[in-house]
């Protein structure tokens, strides 16, 4: 045969074997490993933790080795075995990996189980590029004093040097976000909760950013005591009976009208609180209003953060302390909005029986409740006075008359600074204008 005949029969068999061979490797690594970093942005801090998922239907995982390279240097970050598992969440963080601030790329080396005859698993090779970002942002407060009462609002105005993840005020357990106005500048309303001693309330601003830095800045504040009226509230069993009816359905299989009363009060007044948070986490981030809020009209009842025992048959039986201020008028008087916002809820509202709540923006939202008619929606823009309901005494109310609470990121605070011209001058629009 001439050798022009037999080359390409030669090259074909090659062919032929190469392919054989790769068709054996590719069997075997025919799923490699998924990797996915999870990551919101690309800044790490060095505690940043970085997410890794892992997953291999085929024959499972075996190991993951995460190793970061800057210039020159590699540090091992992470090494694990996996022991087989078919999907794996591991975490790896910078820690003191000799590194300087600036890019990063990072090596996630993942191997399956699976074995061939030429020695190696299924195996997969990701590479992200990150930035190493350890400096904390710097927190410039501009507004200058913060009194405080008890139970009432306070407004933080500042500016930081970078993007943020996440600012606002840390008061004990609860945080209150801050919101960037357009302006470039940050607002955070908190409050000073009711239910805080004095030694207890020590503010702190918060700014985190997008690499996960958190500064830390106490904020010069002076704190005003306040002492709250208490009250006794004796339950009839003609109010038991009257009232209780709204709730059988929520609260099946107790034997006794106390009982649900108990219920409402506690677990679903709970349940109406952590709804107030919810929403006042997802407030408008623009203030929607100028002006002084508006009182309904009437004689005011109940105050804010009274303290109630409630008497049943010479017993005490449960203790409240009722945030929000009651104010009784006509029967069905109407109700004006505060000021202007949108309506986040219209709804039969648990302990609060028919209820509006109003938002204001950047965490700030009314409340008017018991109302025997609703006369807005859900997602409605409302106007100062725009009349948004009735008074009544649906859900928890022994007599028509508007119960009306003012909530700052879900916390309940004293309606009347709100209500107050030079407090709002003192306290909001005078630390906004940089006075
Ligand atoms: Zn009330």
């Amino acid at each position: 045969m001439k050798l022009t005949r037999i080359l390409p029969m030669v090259f074909g068999v090659a062919v032929l074997v190469a392919a054989v061979a790769a068709g054996v490797v590719f069997f075997h690594d025919i799923t490699p490993p998924l990797v996915s970093v999870r990551l919101d942005a690309p800044a790490v801090s060095r505690d940043r933790e970085i997410v890794v998922d892992l997953a291999d239907e085929g024959s499972g995982l075996k190991s993951v080795r995460i190793v970061a390279v800057q210039e020159q240097s590699r540090a091992i970050l992470t090494e694990k075995s996996l022991d087989g598992a078919r999907k794996a969440e591991v975490v790896a963080k910078i820690g003191d990996a000799p590194f300087r601030d600036g890019p990063i790329v990072l090596e996630i080396t993942a191997h399956d189980a699976s074995m061939s005859i030429l020695g190696s698993g299924g195996k997969r090779v990701v590479e992200q590029q990150l930035t190493l970002d350890t400096k904390k942002p710097v927190i410039n407060l501009e507004s200058q004093f913060h009194n405080v009462i008890r139970g009432g609002s306070g407004l933080a105005v500042y500016t930081v040097d970078e993007d943020l993840s996440r600012s606002g005020m840390q008061v004990g357990e609860q945080f209150f976000p801050g919101y960037r106005l357009p302006d470039g500048r940050w607002a955070c309303l908190f409050a000073f909760p009711w239910s805080m001693q004095v030694s207890d309330f020590r503010p702190v601003l918060l700014a985190v950013d997008k690499a996960g830095n958190t500064r830390e800045r106490p904020i010069p504040f002076h704190p005003i005591d306040k002492q709250f009226r208490h009250d006794n509230i004796n339950l009839s069993d003609g109010f038991l009976n009257d009232k209780m009816q709204q709730f059988d359905q929520d609260f099946p299989g107790l034997s006794s009208k106390l009982e649900v009363f108990l219920k409402v009060n506690n677990e679903m007044r709970r349940a109406n609180l952590a709804r107030m948070r919810e929403l006042g986490l997802a407030s408008a981030p623009q203030i929607l209003w100028k002006e002084t809020f508006l009182r309904t009209e009437g004689k005011p009842m109940a105050g804010f953060a009274d303290h109630r025992s409630y008497i049943y048959n010479g017993q005490k039986v449960d203790e409240q302390t009722h945030t929000g201020v009651d104010i009784a008028n006509l029967a069905a008087s109407p109700v004006p909005a505060a000021n202007p916002g949108r309506v986040v809820l219209a709804e039969f509202f648990g302990i609060y029986g028919n209820t509006v709540v109003i938002d204001h923006g950047i965490g700030l939202m009314t409340l008017y409740s018991h109302l025997s008619q609703i006369s807005v929606q859900a997602g409605d823009s409302v106007t100062r006075g725009q009349v948004i309901g009735n008074t009544g005494a649906t859900g928890m109310a022994g007599g028509d008359h508007l119960h009306y609470e003012v909530f700052v990121s879900g916390q309940s605070v004293s309606p009347f600074e709100w209500w107050d011209p030079s407090w709002i001058r003192n306290n909001f629009t005078g630390k906004l204008a940089g006075q």
